[in-house]
């Protein structure tokens, strides 16, 4: 459920009223949603449209999605990686090796797949379990079919500005932001966190586009004194609801990344007071999401993603737009 930037305008203002000035209360910021469903919806139909165009000239871009044992939240997420290519057109396998399989069997699988001529994506869902060696797996995967943008060529490439595959969610954002007609170009973009598979792609990733780009840690001092400078603020962190409206510049974009279930009640009121949309479904399904910016945040913005509904739904866009990338890459055909 997505909520509009006018209902949470309306309840930020009844969280924060006292800190508000009378001018502002009086012509409330209404501050615009950054749909991811529908960007999402719109990149998915490209890739349909492009994979159409490939099916007469005998390719059909595919993917490899290895799921290795139960863990409920990656069976899910990977069951709609390859729902996605069903419904897009592409081909895709799926490989799920018991939870008891070793580093080696996984090496011998992965050299199989960067051999198959039908697969120009491989995906090797994480976590692994603990005895399995997921640096080694991610280094196996040929830099040629890796979608995920997890291998070092890939990082490599994409830090020297070469033609490179990018982690899937740092792409989506900086879609969402380009797409939104978002100006990154000058613009002082912040951005909390440093992992791997988010902060650090997406600093790069705007700072190709020439924003200035400051990364914040938890070895950072004062992060809301850096945030409060944002034209553009993703956070990236994990933690529930960190960035308040306090540290927020007024008109700024806001792209919230985080998601965190939320299961109590106390957690929800913290959250949400007020939201009765928002409260039914809890009480429902006894739990909700909240990103990494507290709801009131959004109020100050001039525009953000919500959550859910907002980056989460560009990740499998960008996985799928990128194995058609890899499809054309890798037969020489324009990209
Ligand atoms: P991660 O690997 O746990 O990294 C968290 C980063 O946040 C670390 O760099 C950490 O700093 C930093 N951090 C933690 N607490 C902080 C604080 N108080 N102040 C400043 N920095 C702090 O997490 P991740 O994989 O990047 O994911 C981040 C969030 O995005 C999670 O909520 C995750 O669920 C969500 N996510 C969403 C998508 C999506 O598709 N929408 C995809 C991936 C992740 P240090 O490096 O110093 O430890």
């Amino acid at each position: 459920m997505v909520e509009t930037g006018q209902e949470i305008s309306s309840r930020a203002v009844a969280v924060s009223s006292q800190e508000r000035t009378a001018a502002s209360a009086a012509v409330p910021n209404v501050p615009r949603v950054l749909s991811g469903t529908a960007i999402a919806a719109e990149i998915q139909a490209e890739v349909a449209r492009d994979v159409a165009g490939l099916a007469p000239h005998g390719i059909r871009p595919g993917l490899a999605a290895v799921l290795v044992g139960h863990v409920p939240a990656s069976e899910v997420y990977v069951r709609s990686k390859v729902k996605t290519c069903a419904d897009l057109g592409l081909y895709s396998d799926l490989i799920t090796p018991p939870e008891t399989v070793t580093t080696e069997e996984m090496l011998e699988l992965i050299a199989e797949l960067n051999a198959r001529d039908a697969i120009d994506g491989i995906l090797v869902q994480l976590p692994l379990p603990p005895h399995v060696d997921a640096k080694r797996l991610l280094e196996a995967v040929s830099p040629e079919k890796d979608v995920d943008g997890f291998h070092p060529v890939s990082v490599g490439r994409l830090q020297t500005g070469q033609p490179a595959f990018a982690p899937c969610t740092a792409i989506g954002i900086v879609e969402i932001l380009k797409r939104s007609g978002i100006a990154i170009a000058g613009k002082q973009a912040v951005v909390l966190g440093r992992s791997d598979i988010v902060g650090k792609p997406t600093a790069v990733l705007l700072l190709q586009e020439n924003a200035t780009v400051t990364i914040c840690h938890s070895r950072t001092q004062d992060v809301a004194e850096h945030c409060r400078r944002a034209d553009i603020l993703v956070a990236a962190i994990g933690r529930p609801g960190y960035v308040t409206p306090e540290m927020v510049k007024p008109g700024a974009t806001i792209v919230d990344v985080g998601i965190n279930r939320i299961t109590t009640h106390e957690e929800f009121d913290r959250f949400f007071t007020g939201d009765r949309r928002r409260e039914e479904m809890f009480l429902l399904k006894g739990s909700t999401l909240v990103g990494d910016v507290h709801p009131a945040a959004f109020a100050v913005s001039g525009a953000y993603t919500p959550v859910p509904g907002g980056v989460g739904k560009l990740t499998i866009a960008m996985l799928m737009a990128n194995t058609v990338r890899a499809a054309r890459m890798r037969r020489g055909l324009p990209v």
